[in-house]
């Protein structure tokens, strides 16, 4: 029987794995370390956070010694635990290398002291900075732009260090854009669709021709589990197959989700560093983890804008946090 630390279990990614680990019979026990910041919420754990299998624990992944107590008694990690949203890294904030990096590095040196047998690091396809063709293998060079997707990008190499250094059966995935409910409402869809279902105009940076591959986040939870059971030590693991599509395609399909109308589209200049296209292969999962997606984007963007109507309790006191960048185009567009 599994017992499995979770970082980040109140986040929106990590929330969703903790619900469907708690559906697997051979999970004994489940810890959720996670700091909430304003990006973590116990709500996002619904039923689960009852379920006598799960202890929640609110408490930093920078606090060495509580880490290393939690980390006694368990086979598993998951790491979803780390500041995740790009506008609020170009703000240059210390707080993503901190909790990215530094938390990382933490967390590989308990779990390698304590042996666990396996560890999954989180990561994105962001580390790979933008392609203008072709579709990044796990080997592609690191070339991240952002300071989320450079923390991101230091502390998969830090998780892959604890591999070979002292041996700790890592593997990390890297995954496409998720989307689904319980997201909060700073990320591109959940704002299009809770702005657009108060009949507010969405801005699209530059001419909307960002392309992304959209996975929902249960095909995410899906691959993470996949490489959890069948990932070699050592190895990285894309995670895709979702649907590509340009930020204008994307807003045009919330916009009749939605009933909006086509002028509630609005365009500002490009921000600060924008990558133009990300695309991974993901071969190498579905060949060695037997990975599929199975979510239909157009049936569970839909199923995602019902749920942010059916709970603005949740989201409206965040959508009125969120962050503001300043627009500037600094870079020339790819
Ligand atoms: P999120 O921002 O929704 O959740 C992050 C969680 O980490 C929150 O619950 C927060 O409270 C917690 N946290 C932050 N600092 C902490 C600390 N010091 N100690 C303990 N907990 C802390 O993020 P998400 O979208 O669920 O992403 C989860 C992971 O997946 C991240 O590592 C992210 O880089 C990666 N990822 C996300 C996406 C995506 O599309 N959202 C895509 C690829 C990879």
């Amino acid at each position: 029987m599994n017992t499995v630390l979770v970082t980040g279990g109140a986040g929106f990614i990590g929330s969703h794995y903790v619900k469907e680990l708690l559906q697997s019979d051979d999970v004994a026990r489940v810890t959720v370390l996670d700091a909430l910041t304003y990006a973590g919420h116990v709500e996002n754990l619904g039923e689960a956070f009852l379920d006598p299998r799960l202890t929640f624990v609110e408490g930093s992944i920078l606090d060495a010694v509580l880490v290393d107590q939690l980390m006694d008694g368990h086979t598993h990690v998951v790491h979803f635990a780390a500041e995740s949203h790009v506008d609020r890294s170009l703000a240059g904030e210390p707080l993503f290398v901190e909790t990215n990096v530094l938390g990382t590095q933490i967390l590989v040196n308990a779990a390698s002291r304590h042996q666990v047998e396996r560890f999954v690091h989180v990561s994105t396809d962001e580390v790979y900075g933008p392609l203008l063709e072709g579709m990044a293998t796990e080997d592609a060079p690191l070339l991240p732009t952002v300071p989320y997707a450079a923390s991101k990008a230091a502390s998969d190499l830090i998780a892959l260090s604890a591999h070979r250094t002292y041996g700790l059966p890592v593997c990390v995935t890297r995954s496409s854009n998720n989307y689904g409910p319980n997201q909060h409402p700073e990320k591109l869809i959940p704002r299009f669709i809770t702005r657009l279902l108060r009949g507010k105009p969405v801005t699209l940076h530059g001419r909307g021709e960002h392309l992304r591959n959209w996975l929902h986040v249960q095909d995410n939870c899906q691959g993470i589990s996949a490489v959890m059971r069948h990932g070699r030590p050592g190895e990285i693991y894309n995670i895709a197959g979702g649907t590509d599509l340009t930020t204008v395609q994307l807003t045009e399909l919330l916009l009749k989700i939605c009933g909006a109308d086509q002028d509630l589209m609005t365009f500002v200049p490009d921000r600060r560093a924008n990558d133009r296209r990300y695309a991974m292969d993901w071969s190498k999962i579905r060949a060695e983890c037997g990975y599929r997606p199975e979510h239909d984007l157009l049936e569970e963007l839909a199923a995602t804008a019902d749920w942010y109507r059916a709970h603005p309790d949740r989201w409206a006191p965040l959508s009125d946090r969120a962050v503001v960048i300043p627009q500037q185009a600094t870079t020339p567009a790819l």
